[in-house]
């Protein structure tokens, strides 16, 4: 079993070495991870720039680009044959609803699964400032990572799992979700430069999850550990009446 592992924060992010220790007796580890951090870059690929690679470790790589950079790299040249798994995390902070569009932790596994590579993308759900439970993020990772190999992920869907931030004897349990809303406050804070030039800083805080029990969200809310099912490309029953009444087939 040959993994990659990448993700967001950067090759040299703590959830990265721990997720990296905590799956080695798995399977075969590579890891290609951005040299720099890049949370919240969704799925961009630099195409008008240079990527630069940078070989940190024997199978472990640097890139100057993001996560789905870093994928599409390993899984085209940097890597001798391409992996039997992708795993993207260990985030530092939660990847619940809406914030799937905007994460590269989630892109990350995204890219594989366009690229036919079964893929999961894992993310501790901080609340405060406290040292981060990661141990309990490996261990779920653990379990979710044993399941895929042995049973592969169905075409074109890929797995984003969602941990709370407490010990694992804590941790209820694992919940199978789906995506559910989440809602910030909208958030434009105008701000003036020692030289007098306006710039902004976009982004509110959290404001709630949706209330369904069966949402991502509100999994984690309640202790549990959220696996969501992410597809790529929508099946075949597609509504698409509204469209066709307008269009000419
Ligand atoms: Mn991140």
């Amino acid at each position: 079993m040959r993994i990659l592992l990448a993700n967001d924060d950067g090759w040299n992010a703590p959830g990265l070495a721990a997720l990296a220790e905590g799956l080695a007796d798995i399977g075969e580890l590579f890891v290609v991870a951005p040299e720099h951090e890049q949370s919240a870059q969704s799925h961009a690929l630099t195409l008008r720039e240079p990527l630069r690679v940078r070989r940190t470790a024997p199978g472990r790589w640097a890139v100057s680009g993001t996560p789905a950079d870093c994928v599409y790299l390993a899984l085209h040249h940097l890597l001798p044959t391409p992996p039997d798994l992708v795993v993207s995390g260990i985030n530092h902070g939660a990847n619940l609803g809406n914030d799937v569009f905007y994460s590269g932790t989630v892109a990350a596994a995204r890219e594989a699964c366009l690229h036919g590579v079964r893929a999961i993308s894992i993310s501790l759900a901080r609340r405060d400032n406290r040292p981060p439970h990661w141990e309990t993020a490996v261990a779920v990772a653990r379990r979710v990572v044993r399941a895929v190999i042995e049973q592969p992920l169905p075409a074109d869907q890929h797995m984003n799992v969602n941990v709370p931030d407490r010990a694992c004897d804590a941790l209820r349990g694992l919940r199978a979700t789906r995506l559910g809303r989440r809602t910030y406050e909208p958030l434009v804070e105008l701000r003036h430069d020692p030289r007098g030039a306006s710039y902004y800083w976009i982004g509110g805080p959290h404001l709630d999850f949706a209330e369904d029990p069966s949402t991502d969200g509100r999994a984690v809310a309640d202790g549990f550990a959220s696996v969501t099912l992410l597809e790529t490309f929508p099946g075949p029953t597609w509504p698409l009446t509204d469209v066709r009444r307008w269009t000419d087939g």
